[in-house]
């Protein structure tokens, strides 16, 4: 048996008219960039993350770049990022010329600590940026507290997240001064290329955003400020368009997967309980922590990724590898760990938190089109590795 970490071509196929209906009326209207299927797409965005204005743009990451520029953040200033996440998040502060200041992410989440965020701010903080790390909600309500303490903005990295509620019931996205989101055709809504977006609640934010992703005009050839190509074009939008009324199914489809593998770790005895920080006595963790599983929020978690943890991750993911299962490690290398970042002064040992989960983290198969056999194999496969025989190799 194989199993892919991700299988696009499943979910193409069951979808496959709609989808290249879309695309041939994109052809045939040769209409390319920031047409219809954009401003549908937009007006459709609103409506489902329950946000006043949404904007396409280009990617996940000039989501971030035109958040972070709109705000005017630049040289000199400091803008706070997990030091643990998609290398974006910490590359688009260090583009503008401002500093990344890193903070170390919760055991049990892996989301960036509120707590240490308090400890970060100074007189030259511009923003924070909390990421929704694998399809969860970052803990927002004290983050927000702390935005409006010091009157920082906090931009919503929501790249992994698109449809999560916050156990209040709020859409990432909609929560922060800004909420950016990737279409990449990794993510929960992935379109046939890049794609992004941004969403806030601020009209005169949004009008900046708006100017500032055309060069920083509005009219053509006059220009107010300073902004860039961050234009979405239509065959991207119209494929979001078809495919946004599917998300939530998709998404619940995740979940599912998810319990499925919980439900099957814990027949199997693997997992004792042990909080997700700590490896039990296979030296495994095996359900990812969801914290607001108990406030009866729908879509608290929609499983971007489902990720394990283990002691000795590189021998389970040979062993996994070898058997045809996909598996992927989201992110073995901290922020302050980069070699690009060197320049910022931080050590081995700064953020023991991050150090410890890019040591251990691993994610496994969840896509939505998933049969149960595959889940079946995949854990099977890891109940094996627990066995003394495969753990001596
Ligand atoms: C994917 C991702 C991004 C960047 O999105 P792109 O569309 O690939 O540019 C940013 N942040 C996080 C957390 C991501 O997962």
């Amino acid at each position: 048996m194989t199993v892919p970490l991700l299988d696009l071509k499943a979910q193409y196929a069951s979808l496959k008219e709609e989808l290249d209906d879309a695309v041939l009326r994109v052809s045939a209207s040769q209409y390319f960039i920031l047409g219809p299927e954009v401003t549908a797409m937009e007006r459709a965005m609103e409506e489902y993350l329950e946000v006043r204005h949404a904007l396409g743009v280009s990617s996940g990451t000039d989501a971030l770049l035109l958040a972070l520029m709109a705000l005017g953040v630049g040289a000199g200033d400091e803008v706070i990022v997990p030091t643990f996440s998609f290398f974006a998040t910490a590359g688009v502060v260090a583009r503008l010329g401002a500093k990344p200041v890193l903070v170390d992410v919760e055991p049990d989440t892996l989301n960036i600590d509120p707590a240490a965020v308090a400890r970060a701010i100074t007189a030259r903080t511009r923003a924070i940026v909390p990421v929704h790390l694998y399809g969860q909600s970052a803990d927002m309500d004290p983050l927000m507290a702390l935005g409006a303490e010091h009157g920082v903005p906090v931009i919503e990295d929501a790249a992994q997240a698109i449809g999560v509620r916050y156990r209040d019931g709020r859409r990432v996205g909609s929560i922060g001064t800004v909420g950016c989101f990737s279409f990449f055709p990794s993510k929960n809504l992935g379109a046939f290329g890049d794609g992004g977006l941004v969403t806030t609640n601020d009209t005169a934010l949004y009008e900046r955003m708006k100017i500032m992703r055309v060069h920083g005009g509005e009219r053509r050839y006059y220009h107010s400020v300073i902004g860039g190509n961050f234009r979405l074009d239509e065959i991207q939008a119209a494929v979001l368009n078809v495919k946004l009324p599917y998300l939530d199914g998709w998404s619940a489809a995740r979940r599912a997967n998810a319990a499925r593998y919980n439900a099957l770790f814990t027949e199997m005895g693997l997992n004792d309980g042990t909080p997700s920080s700590d490896l039990g006595a296979h030296g495994i963790v095996l359900a990812p922590v969801e914290r607001y599983a108990a406030s009866g929020v729908e879509h608290h978690h929609i499983f971007n990724q489902y990720v394990i943890r283990a002691e000795r991750r590189d021998d389970l993911r040979g062993w996994l590898t070898s058997r045809s299962i996909g598996n992927e490690v989201y992110y073995p290398v901290p922020f302050h760990l980069q070699e690009c970042f060197a320049g910022l002064g931080y050590k081995h040992g700064d953020f023991p938190v991050a150090e410890k989960a890019a040591a251990e983290v691993l994610a496994l198969p969840v896509y939505p089109e998933l049969t149960v056999g595959q889940i079946e194999y995949v854990a099977s496969s890891i109940a094996e590795f627990c066995r003394e025989e495969v753990v001596k190799g």
